[in-house]
């Protein structure tokens, strides 16, 4: 199920970043080795009370370096009111009431969404300092401080009690999903559209809510299948090109976050560029299976070479995620797109995959022997056994005398031994390295 989405919006410095990261239960896994990927912690699965939704810190979707704050923060109400079910807005209490807490308060007012105001830095409980943010017409301010932390609870309360269903942790829908992410133009409602054509039988076609993608269920050699096409609404809103692609990153990761696979695609025209990469990241960082669908095949000019040299660039921007299978497709001729679903099949196989201890612990026997464990102020790293304890993604714990003794390197180097062994392509692994005295 779709979770409520609770968008946070203010100006620079007003203290969203410390009120979401005090919030959010689980922090957004921050993969080591990957700079310049997405290290921008934005989007979080919150729980109140029972209550599961998912945030979102709009001002953390800046991709742009210029400083153009006006904008910013209209760029952020504007992506608010479309997508999300709370606005929770938050201003700055030491600093006081400025006019363009007014002119964001009026510019959000025009929506019908529910608005919860916050008034944050009132660290010692200076109450008469929210008074004069009465004057912004959104109800009662609610005086926190995201630093001590105080008053987020009552914030929280006024946020969830403004929900219109409710979802619990778990619920989940029949089929498995695909969501198909991109760019602008990469061709993404093409895609959907070939995949759902032809032999395959549309089920039936629901329209998302207002706020984002197209869920189609369809049947495919036997099973059910969801496609999440998050190319729709741009189409119907007239926005700036900036303001376009903002909207695609957040439809995409919240297609993601409740996919099965992904694809993520790629106009072949234009080459791999930073915000694809940060797509792929983020696809990576939330363990997701992928394939790299590089679209539009059919306008390169090829070469017997060009293959090889589009895959070694992917090598190299994608470098973080060396399991990726990529796919040279046109969704306008029709080029490959019969691999899609033969290939999503097996990725979806890898990433179910269980192997053996006894196959696990001799590869891993195996690789000690080629490449001794590392030692650490005196200290040899020793690896005692192994399992494989979940799939989707397949994970791995690790007992070690002392899990601090473990480089990075050697575990990535575990990692691609384990890959060189079984067929995990497609899908990203977790190797969990636990001390021996660990309890569990
Ligand atoms: P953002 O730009 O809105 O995300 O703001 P940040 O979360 O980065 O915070 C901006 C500055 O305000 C930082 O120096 C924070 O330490 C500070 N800050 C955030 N919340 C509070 C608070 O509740 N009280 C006080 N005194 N400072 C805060
Ligand atoms: P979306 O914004 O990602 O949904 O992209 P669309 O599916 O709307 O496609 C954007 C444009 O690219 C349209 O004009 C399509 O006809 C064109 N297009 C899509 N796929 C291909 C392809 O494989 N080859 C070529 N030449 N054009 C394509």
């Amino acid at each position: 199920m779709k979770k409520p989405l609770v968008a946070i919006v203010g100006r620079p410095n007003v203290g969203k970043s410390t009120f979401f990261n005090r919030i959010n239960g689980k922090r957004i896994s921050i993969v080591e080795d990957t700079p310049g990927v997405t290290r921008d912690r934005i989007y979080a699965d919150a729980e109140w009370c029972g209550h599961y939704f998912t945030m979102v810190d709009t001002g953390g979707l800046d991709f742009s370096d210029k400083g153009e704050m006006q904008r910013n923060i209209f760029n952020q109400a504007q992506i608010a009111m479309d997508l999300a079910d709370v606005i929770l807005l938050m201003v700055d209490g030491k600093q006081g009431l400025v006019s363009s807490d007014i002119e964001i308060a009026e510019y959000l007012r025009k929506s019908k969404k529910p608005i919860v105001l916050a008034v944050n830095k009132i660290d010692n409980n200076e109450v008469e300092l929210t008074y004069d943010f009465y004057k912004l017409n959104l109800g009662e301010p609610y005086a926190i401080s995201s630093a001590q932390p105080k008053g987020l609870g009552d914030v929280l309360d006024a946020v969830v009690a403004n929900f219109e269903r409710s979802v619990k942790e778990g619920d989940k829908e029949p089929g498995i999903k695909i969501a198909i992410v991109g760019k602008p133009n990469a061709g993404k409602s093409s895609l959907t559209n070939k995949i759902l054509g032809e032999e395959r039988v549309v089920v039936s076609s629901i329209a998302g809510t207002t706020r984002d993608a197209i869920d189609t269920p369809f049947r495919y050699n036997g099973k059910d299948f969801v496609l999440i096409d998050t190319a729709g609404m741009r189409k119907k809103s007239a926005i700036d090109k900036e303001s376009v692609e903002r909207y695609s990153i957040i439809r995409a990761l919240e297609a993601v976050k409740r996919s099965d696979i992904v694809l993520v695609m790629i106009d072949a025209n234009e080459g791999i560029s930073e915000q694809d990469v940060k797509i792929a990241g983020f696809v990576h960082e939330q363990n997701k299976p992928s394939i790299i669908v590089v679209n539009k095949w059919d306008v390169v000019e090829k070469d017997d070479k060009t293959i090889n040299e589009y895959n070694a660039r992917l090598s190299e921007d994608l470098k973080f995620m060396g399991y990726f299978v990529p796919l040279y497709v046109s969704a306008l001729t029709g080029q490959r797109l019969n691999k899609i679903m033969p290939t999503v099949e097996k990725i979806l196989e890898n990433t179910n995959r269980r192997i053996t201890t006894g196959v696990l612990n001799d590869i891993i026997q195996q690789a000690i022997t080629v490449k001794e464990p590392p030692i650490t102020g005196g200290r040899r790293l020793k690896i005692m056994f192994a399992t494989q304890v979940s799939v989707a993604p397949p994970t791995f714990v690790l007992f070690v005398n002392d899990a601090k003794l473990i480089h990075f390197s050697y575990q990535r180097y575990l990692e691609n031994c384990i890959r060189r062994s079984v067929d995990f392509s497609g899908t990203p692994i977790k190797l969990v390295v636990k001390s021996r005295e660990d309890k569990d």
